[in-house]
């Protein structure tokens, strides 16, 4: 059912490309003035998705309901949705000032409107002392903030973003999602970023959506797919599980990784399952420390800082681990240690 707080309901959209099924059967129902990220591997229907919303793609089946109206035969210009892509699209050799005007003046704002919201949005973005200045002359962080503004000047009822940071270095990216995360919330507005870079998407998102070949596999909250991921796929897309054969034994044990454990599961005797099982939640212990403990060998360690990335060879199966530098202390590669895995922390699927 569409609640009152649905701003835009993706009702059955599907889109095929001749024999190619782009998408199939979507149905969300985006909350007003919440941050949705549309996320998944390329070619996984995010871009054909968010053209479908902005207009520029008709769906096959299904409809867009904005605010309980079908949105089907409202041309893009006409939809007054804000848009910023990966291109930016901006005119070189305007001025930031008129791209930033542009969008109202096409709309018929008045000049002295025109100027007062330029100058707003120039506050607001934090560059307001380059309004004369030709875009071709700004560094990479300064366009896309430009495009930005130029987007949200118009007020738009849906801003949509595709990619918008990607062109970006490590360091600016880190910065502009912050900025973007910000500004969308001083706003208030619907906003609905495509990107396959799944830290990028848990920084910015109130709710995430999971995308594999056309078909959303989960949509909530980035801390429930994080912590409560549906399925193999979204539990390894997001943060890179560990992904460790199982199979359930007898009353509620399962074995895995030559030995068993005690976890909830409402599969059968005989199942065979897949174990999700996060880098960060595996703890490691001296081998002696331990009798039923699975023992692996360290293969790989790096410190990154502020924690330690290994990789244990456990039976031939090569498990990622993040520990603090002090659970790591004393460790070294071919040291022997043992495996402990809290089961609350596990996610188990069915192998099938
Ligand atoms: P990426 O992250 O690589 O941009 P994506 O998740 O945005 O990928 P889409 O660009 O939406 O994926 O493409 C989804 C599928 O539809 C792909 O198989 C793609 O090849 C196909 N596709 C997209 N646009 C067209 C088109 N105009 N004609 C034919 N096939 C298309």
């Amino acid at each position: 059912m569409t609640t009152q707080n649905t701003h835009l309901h993706i009702d059955g959209v599907s889109k095929n490309f001749g024999d190619v099924k782009a998408l199939s059967d979507i149905d969300l129902k985006i909350e007003r003035g919440s941050f949705v990220c549309l996320l998944g591997p390329s070619g996984c229907g995010k871009t054909t998705l968010l053209r479908i919303i902005a207009g520029f793609e008709t769906a096959s089946t299904g409809r867009l309901m904005l605010d309980g109206s079908d949105i089907a035969q409202t041309p893009p210009h006409k939809r007054g949705f804000g848009m910023v892509f990966q291109s930016l699209a901006l005119f070189p050799h305007m001025s930031v000032a008129r791209n930033i005007a542009y969008g109202l003046k096409l709309r018929g704002v008045s000049g002295k409107e025109q100027r007062n919201r330029v100058e707003e949005l120039l506050n607001v973005i934090q560059l307001p002392l380059i309004a004369d200045r030709p875009v071709s002359a700004l560094s990479g962080g300064q366009r896309q903030r430009v495009a930005i503004a130029r987007a949200l000047a118009i007020q738009p009822k849906l801003f949509l973003l595709d990619e918008p940071l990607s062109a970006l270095d490590a360091k600016l990216r880190d910065n502009m999602q912050i900025e973007l995360r910000q500004l969308q919330q001083k706003f208030g507005v619907t906003t609905i970023l495509v990107t396959h870079d799944q830290h990028e998407a848990m920084m910015l998102a109130d709710e995430l959506v999971v995308l594999k070949e056309g078909a959303v596999r989960q949509a909530a909250a980035p801390s429930v797919v994080y912590q409560q991921p549906a399925d193999s796929f979204v539990a390894d897309f997001l943060g890179a599980a560990n992904l460790i054969d199982a199979g359930v034994y007898k009353g509620g044990e399962i074995q895995f990784l030559g030995t068993t454990s005690k976890v909830a599961t409402h599969h059968p005797q005989g199942t065979r399952l897949q174990a999700a099982v996060r880098a960060e939640h595996i703890k490691l212990q001296p081998a002696h420390a331990t009798q039923h403990a699975p023992i692996g060998t360290i293969a790989f360690m790096r410190d990154l800082g502020p924690s330690t990335e290994l990789i244990v060879d456990v039976n031939g199966e090569r498990l990622r681990v993040r520990c603090t530098n002090a659970e790591c202390q004393g460790l070294e590669i071919g040291s022997q240690v043992a495996i402990a895995v809290d089961p609350t922390q596990m996610s188990l699927f069915s192998a099938a």
